[in-house]
């Protein structure tokens, strides 16, 4: 079975209009799993990681799992106040309101060529703040995967325009 029919659709969630992209069902199969991560790690072969950045909570299934397989580290980025030593953070603009990602002081060095992962792009935003904070850091972006686009929204045409090489797995049209 394709990734794509792997995915659960929930309308209206968690805000009308919206069309969640539920990932459980694709993660909950095993054989989906491991495609999964196959396909997201196969386009890498022959690039040098030194780390995975995966982002909060999502992120960290899929972005944990590429950076066992490829043997290295994995640096975790998430919401505001959830890290337990002293963070740096990159704020980015919600359609009401703000958002902040942080990492640890520590968790980057500088010249380290990091990929980042996440479930699904949308706007951007998440993304665009997560290359910032890492760049940074001092991080060098060996690329940025998810398994959903939502080309709509034009997030990866954004995060593109910030010199990031994005892969994706699966579309669907709409927000
Ligand atoms: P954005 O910053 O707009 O690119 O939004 C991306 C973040 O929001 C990701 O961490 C996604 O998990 C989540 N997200 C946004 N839209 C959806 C959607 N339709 N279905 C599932 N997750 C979404």
């Amino acid at each position: 079975m394709p990734l794509k029919s792997r995915i659960r659709t929930i309308p209206d969630y968690p805000k009308p209009g919206i069309m969640f992209r539920d990932i459980t069902t694709l993660l909950q199969d095993p054989f989906g799993f491991r495609k999964l991560i196959d396909d997201l790690v196969q386009p890498f072969t022959g690039n040098v990681i030194d780390a995975v950045a995966g982002i909060e909570a999502r992120g960290f299934i899929i972005g944990g799992a590429i950076a066992h397989q490829l043997s290295v580290g994995f640096i975790p980025v998430r919401k505001q106040g959830k890290l337990p030593f002293t963070t740096i953070g990159q704020e980015y603009e919600l359609e009401y309101g703000t958002d902040t990602v942080e990492i640890h002081t520590d968790a980057v060095t500088a010249g380290q060529k990091v990929l980042v992962v996440d479930d699904l792009i949308a706007t951007g935003g998440t993304a665009i703040a997560t290359v910032s904070l890492l760049r940074q850091a001092g991080a060098e972006i060996v690329g940025a995967s998810f398994v959903v686009d939502l080309p709509d929204l034009g997030g990866r045409k954004r995060l593109e325009a910030e010199d990031v090489s994005v892969l994706t797995l699966v579309e669907f049209e709409g927000e």
